[in-house]
């Protein structure tokens, strides 16, 4: 496996390589997640590239960039162990630097769910995506659905913007108790985990309701915020019953919707989805 940590390296070992390619952007503490999209992108490529860059744009003045959690060493190793053929660990000044001006936004989805809470956040994923798929000019680029309107909004950018990349979503990978796996999960109290467990709790009982012929998306909702409402440590930000494609909120529940939740819990920001009737994302 081999570390690169800069556009030209990174360039030029590309030109090199025959066969397809596969990329996965990650900000890196990876967990069983993350190797979930390695593995698949491994197995479905020549050539692996992983990139690990905590993304400074994509976090609000308030937020937790600074403290975001970082463990490279250890990155490396899972990495190697994975059979990555290339780690692309850029600084931020070489992907930012000194005069950087120039933004991609995907108009409209953006501002909904995650970015109407996050102002900019979009702006900073898709710039840096962009970013990542002019550096590597990958066949095929791995997200995952815990990140839903991510896969939504770079999809869009991916069709507007002519990348010859194809986007795969890949299904959330959860502890066995449905705690849908993050990094930022290291951060919360075993109390905070125990409580965080309603998120889940609540989007599988919105399926379960699906499964068994609920269409009323207020029924669900207001199933899911009796449970929600009785964990005192959840602040809920949002919940929404949406389309999965436009993310546009839907009274009467047809094919391709997702229920899609944010909150406190604790000190941490969790998000969490699914798609009615056990569906992935597509
Ligand atoms: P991050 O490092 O949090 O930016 O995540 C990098 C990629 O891994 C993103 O495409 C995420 O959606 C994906 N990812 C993070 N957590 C999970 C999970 N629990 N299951 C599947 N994919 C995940």
């Amino acid at each position: 496996m081999l570390q690169v940590s800069t556009i030209q390296e990174t360039r030029q070992a590309l030109e090199r390589v025959t066969g397809s390619v596969g990329l996965v952007p990650t900000m890196g503490y990876l967990h069983a997640g993350h190797m979930t999209l390695v593995n698949r992108a491994r197995s479905e490529n020549d050539n692996l590239v992983v990139s690990i860059f905590v993304n400074p744009t994509q976090f609000g003045p308030q937020e937790d960039f600074l403290q975001y959690p970082r463990d490279l060493e250890r990155d490396l190793r899972m990495l190697g162990e994975a059979g990555v053929d290339y780690v692309f660990t850029p600084s931020v000044t070489e992907m930012y630097p000194e005069g950087f001006g120039t933004n991609v936004l995907v108009d409209g989805i953006s501002d909904k769910l995650e970015g109407a809470s996050r102002p900019g956040h979009f702006r900073g994923v898709t710039t840096v995506v962009s970013m990542l798929f002019n550096i590597i000019p990958a066949d095929r680029a791995y997200f995952g659905q815990k990140d839903a309107q991510q896969v939504v909004v770079v999809k869009k950018m991916v069709r507007d913007l002519h990348f010859r990349h194809e986007v795969v979503a890949v299904p959330t990978v959860r502890d066995a108790d449905g705690l849908a796996l993050s990094s930022r999960n290291v951060f919360l109290t075993p109390e905070d985990r125990n409580s965080a467990l309603v998120l889940s709790r609540s989007l599988f009982l919105a399926d379960d309701l699906y499964d068994k012929g609920e269409r009323d998306s207020e029924a669900i909702r207001f199933a899911m915020m009796a449970l929600l409402n009785a964990e005192p440590r959840v602040k809920l930000d949002y919940v929404t019953i949406c389309d999965a494609q436009t993310l546009e909120e839907k009274n009467r529940i047809e094919g391709g919707t997702m229920v899609a939740l944010a909150a406190l819990v604790g000190s941490v920001r969790l998000i969490d989805n699914v798609v009615l009737g056990s569906q992935q994302l597509t």
